[in-house]
Order: structure tokens, then C-alpha cells, then sequence
């Protein structure tokens, strides 16, 4: 920029420091979800009802029956920053939960229409608090909470030029469900669209879970893990050779709960299939390592979805370790299933 045209240097509005956020938290529908669900499962919810129309733009509708957020916590929710998750360096080290950051609600109230009706055990009501205006009145509502997202970008029309088909939209939304899904088995899943109910998880085993949201062969054609390797716990299943596919579509990956993409752990998990699978094949397979959270930092991205280990090495043998003992094991351990 030519040094005549430069401007002075001055603190951006608050509306378009939220919007600069919402461009890293929230790439599109499935980013809300995602952002909703797991505000739902810190919460504490048994159930969480996901409903969308035109694949999530035109609304993702979040409703779940957790703790609630009291009354004058209402506009708070809804500020940069502002959480109750966390509230010092320690709890951030230690942090249990999904969101930690304060960001998500504040990030996709500012490019969306967002409302959320809520109300605590101890409330008389609930309250239905307008992001827009910020008006909040009283209304109708069992415990729980209901965060409304409509009009994604409407403000933002060069974002929303890079949405795809509602099609699209719409499977990327079931696949950010399907991630938590299988985190929580026992929590029930549901998801709308357009009025129509396309996928239902009830609370169930974890093995139990995989199968209704993997199929039933998933769980047929896969062993059970179950090693601790140093400090490292993993469990899940792991498919047999014959299982592999041509796309990496069914390898989840979790840490404390978190479903992550990793290199160190797809690098591990793919490792320990190395005698056993040729040329492109992809292994399928759940993973879910326990670690303590001190040696992983979940502060890397602002979606969280990739994460830090103190000690990557540790991390990859332990994977491998627990990938291979469960190949090389004898198959047909009982299931933890319901019989049909
Ligand atoms: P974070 O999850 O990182 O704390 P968010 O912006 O997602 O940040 O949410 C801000 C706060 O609003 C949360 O810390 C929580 O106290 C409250 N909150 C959001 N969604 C819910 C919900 N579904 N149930 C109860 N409290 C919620
Ligand atoms: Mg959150």
C-alpha cells in the first residue's frame, strides 16, 4: 500500500473482531453443529435432537435436555471470550470439557440469526434470549437448552458463495453428529431434516453404537482393543484386513473423548496393519485414547480438532502396539451387544 494511503493504526469494531473469529470456527453448517453439539454434551445431556433445514443454512436447531444456562448467564453467553468452562492457566491444562475457548456462540451469532431458549432445573421458566436484538423474555421450555442458527451468512454473502449443494451441507452435518456419536454411546442422537427424522441413535453400549452408526458389519468384521502402553490407554476396534476399503471414510480417532485428526495416530493406526494390507486399501477402525490431559494439548486450532502430544513417540507406539496385539489375537471375543 502506497504510504499516502495508509490508514491509522485502530482497534477493529467488536462485530467484525467476531466475525474474523467465525471465519476459523465456522466454515459451514457442519461447523455449527459441531459447535452445538458439544456445548449440548458439556452440558451434560442424555439426548441431543439436531434439526436442519436446506442442509443446515437455513437453520441448525440444537436441542438438548442438559444443565441450562441461568438467566442473566444469557447475554454472557453470547460475548467473545466469555465462559464457564475454564478460569485459569490450570484449568486449561486439565480442561475436561469439549469448549474451553468462550468463541463458538460468539463467532456464530455474528455471521447467523441466533437465539437460544434455556432454563435451569431451578428456574420457574425458561428464557429466549434474541441474539440480534438482545431482547430476552420468558418462555416455554423443559430443563435444557435450544440454540436456533438460521440464515448462516446471510451477512457474509462471499462466505456463503462456498457452500455446497444442500446435499452436501446436509452430509456434512450428519458426519459431524456421527463423530460425537461414537464418543458418547451413552447419549441419544437424533437428526432432522426438512421435517424428517434420517438418522436415530439411542443410548447403547459402545460396541452397540458402532454397529447402528457404522453397520453391523463394522462391528462383525473387527477385533476389540485393549492395551495400556506407557501412559497411554487405548481401547475401541480394529477392522480385520478383509474390512479395509478404498476410502478412509471409517477411521475415527478420539483422545479423552475428542475426535481428532492426527498424523501421529493415523501414521500409528496404519502402521500396525503393515504386514497384513497391500497397496491403497484403507484399514477401518475406532480408536479411543485415554491419556492424561497434562500430556496433550487441545489448545492448537480453534476448532480443536487436532491436538498436541507432549510425547508424540509414546503416542504412536502405544497405537501400534494396541492395533497389532489385537490383529494378531484370536478372533470371536464376545461382543457387547444386544442379541437381535
Ligand atoms: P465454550 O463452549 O468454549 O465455553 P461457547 O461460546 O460455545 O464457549 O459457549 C459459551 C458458554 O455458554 C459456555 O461456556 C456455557 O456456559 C454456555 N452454554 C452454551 N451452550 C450451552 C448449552 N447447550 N447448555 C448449557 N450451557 C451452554
Ligand atoms: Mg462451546
Amino acid at each position: 500500500l502506497h504510504p499516502d494511503h495508509r490508514r491509522p493504526i485502530r482497534d477493529l469494531p467488536d462485530e467484525l473482531i467476531s466475525q474474523i473469529a467465525a471465519g476459523e470456527v465456522v466454515e459451514r453448517p457442519a461447523s455449527v453443529v459441531r459447535e452445538l453439539v458439544d456445548n449440548a454434551l458439556d452440558a451434560g445431556a442424555t439426548q441431543v435432537t439436531v434439526r436442519l433445514l436446506a442442509g443446515g443454512v437455513r437453520l441448525v436447531s440444537v436441542e438438548d435436555d442438559g444443565g441450562g444456562i441461568p438467566r442473566d448467564e444469557l447475554p454472557i453467553a453470547l460475548r467473545r471470550h466469555a465462559t464457564s468452562k475454564i478460569g485459569s492457566l490450570q484449568d486449561l491444562e486439565q480442561v475436561a470439557t469439549m469448549g474451553f475457548r468462550g468463541e463458538a456462540l460468539a463467532a456464530i451469532a455474528s455471521v447467523s440469526e441466533l437465539s437460544i431458549l434455556s432454563r435451569t432445573p431451578g428456574q420457574p421458566s425458561a428464557f429466549l434470549l434474541d441474539g440480534r436484538s438482545g431482547e430476552l423474555r420468558p418462555a416455554a421450555r423443559a430443563g435444557g437448552t435450544t440454540v436456533e442458527v438460521k440464515e448462516l451468512f446471510f451477512s457474509t454473502p462471499a462466505r456463503r458463495k462456498f457452500l455446497k449443494t444442500d446435499a452436501t451441507e446436509l452430509a456434512h452435518c450428519i458426519e459431524a453428529v456421527r463423530r460425537h456419536a461414537l464418543a458418547r454411546p451413552e447419549t441419544g442422537f437424533a437428526i432432522w431434516h426438512e421435517g424428517k427424522l434420517v438418522e436415530q441413535w439411542r443410548p447403547a453400549s459402545r460396541d452397540q453404537r458402532l454397529a447402528d452408526v457404522l453397520g453391523e458389519d463394522f462391528l462383525a468384521q473387527s477385533v476389540a482393543i485393549d492395551q495400556v502402553v506407557g501412559p497411554v490407554r487405548v481401547t475401541g476396534r480394529a477392522g480385520i484386513p478383509d474390512a479395509a476399503r478404498s476410502r478412509p471414510d471409517h477411521q475415527f480417532a478420539y483422545v479423552n473423548g475428542r475426535y481428532v485428526r492426527d498424523k501421529v495416530l493415523t501414521h500409528a493406526a496404519r502402521s500396525a496393519y503393515e504386514d497384513v494390507l497391500h497397496g491403497q486399501r484403507q484399514p477401518v477402525y475406532a480408536l479411543y485414547l485415554d491419556i492424561e490431559p497434562s500430556r496433550v494439548d487441545v489448545n492448537v486450532h480453534p476448532t480443536k480438532i487436532e491436538v498436541r502430544f507432549r510425547d508424540g513417540r509414546e503416542v504412536h507406539q502405544a497405537v501400534r502396539r494396541a492395533v497389532e496385539a489385537a490383529l494378531a489375537a484370536p478372533r470371536a471375543a464376545a461382543l457387547d451387544v444386544a442379541p437381535p
